[in-house]
């Protein structure tokens, strides 16, 4: 962080913090978010965990998630202890975005906010809205981001049992268990001292990876085996899922997570995309192979972005017209997608 000093100072007597994350949170976003808040409740601040949305309950064994207030606009009350929470807020913490359409809900309140914001993230082309920032595109997760800037004030000895479960958590996932192209030495240093102070890989793997519902292995499946399309001329494979079908396997708040990642697990696919009708939108995910970047591709055409190997994006249009839009693309890219490295 450049201003670090600054950033002490701004800490060093208790105040009143917010931390926020994306909508929907992965590990990532919520082990970051319940780490740091763990850490500053330690630190003597009053503490809360603020989420746009509710999260997969494969994250709900995270220490700290019972105090999580998850925002959801059909609630009048948590609406407004959101909103009045936020407002006088004297810190808030946005780990793991950098554009603040992505806390939809929470987007006004937060903006109109006077708190001091700080941001940790490592997102490409984030937005300018905060006064500190500790953010790095190198870094393959925020939960690294915030290990860093706990040390980087000093407070490595304050991180406990709890708060490195959390920060490793998010580790994890967004190395894809430490084997994307974002694993650097880095990563794995950053784990063994997170190991060192408590983290179990095991456990916390078993924790995240292998506590499916029947459902969720049912809708992996079936979506395998009838949703995949693979267009070998254009190296891409998608996976498009209807509301009828997500319904027909009780498909509940995560259960989609990972699925994009067995279309670009087919061999020679360089994109790969997932689709899915959310309540008032169309989800996309876009994970991708060497330099062709999904981040620049979701931002172009799909109100999105992300990191160059892995992006999201959303379509107002429905998920037929949201095909067809993405199939229409295609050609435009088709020297991209097919050139050989
Ligand atoms: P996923 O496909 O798993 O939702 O997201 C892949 C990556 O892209 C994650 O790092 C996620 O935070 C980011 N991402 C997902 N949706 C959006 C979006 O709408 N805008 C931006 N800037 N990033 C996104
Ligand atoms: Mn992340």
């Amino acid at each position: 962080m450049e201003n670090l000093n600054e950033f002490k100072a701004l800490m060093a007597t208790p105040k009143k913090v917010v931390v926020t994350t994306h909508f929907k949170p992965d590990a990532d976003a919520l082990g970051s978010s319940l780490g740091l808040a763990g850490y500053l409740k330690k630190k003597g601040h009053q503490v809360q965990v603020i989420t746009p949305s509710d999260y997969p309950d494969f994250l709900a064994w995270m220490p700290g998630n019972e105090s999580v207030l998850a925002f959801n606009p059909d609630n009048a009350s948590i609406v407004n202890k959101s909103k009045s929470i936020i407002a006088e807020a004297d810190i808030i913490f946005c780990l793991d975005f950098s554009s603040l359409s992505r806390i939809y809900d929470l987007t006004d309140p937060v903006k109109q906010a006077t708190g001091v914001k700080v941001m940790i993230d490592h997102h490409l082309e984030p937005e300018d809205f905060a006064k500190f920032k500790q953010w790095d595109v190198t870094a393959a997760s925020t939960a690294q981001l915030v290990y860093r800037l706990i040390c980087e004030v000093g407070d490595q000895s304050v991180i406990d049992e709890n708060i490195a479960s959390c920060l490793y958590a998010g580790l994890m996932t967004d190395t894809g268990g430490f084997r994307h192209n974002n694993t650097r030495r880095d990563e794995f240093l950053i784990a063994a001292d997170l190991v060192a102070l408590g983290a179990n890989p095991s456990h916390i793997s078993k924790l995240v990876y292998e506590t499916n519902s029947l459902e969720r292995l049912r809708l992996m499946g079936f979506v395998l085996k009838d949703k995949l399309v693979v267009l070998p001329e254009y190296n891409t494979a998608y996976i498009t899922i209807t509301d009828e079908e997500l319904k027909q396997y009780a498909s509940q708040t995560g259960d989609t997570e990972g699925l994009v990642n067995y279309a670009l697990s087919v061999k020679n696919i360089r994109m790969a995309a997932l689709m899915y009708k959310r309540k008032h939108d169309v989800k996309l995910s876009f994970r991708s192979l060497d330099d062709f970047s999904v981040n620049e591709f979701a931002r172009a055409h799909f109100e999105g972005g992300g990191h160059k190997n892995a992006a999201g994006g959303q379509s107002k249009l429905s998920l037929e017209e949201t095909l067809q839009k993405f199939l229409a693309l295609l050609p435009q890219y088709k020297e991209q997608l097919t050139r050989k490295n």
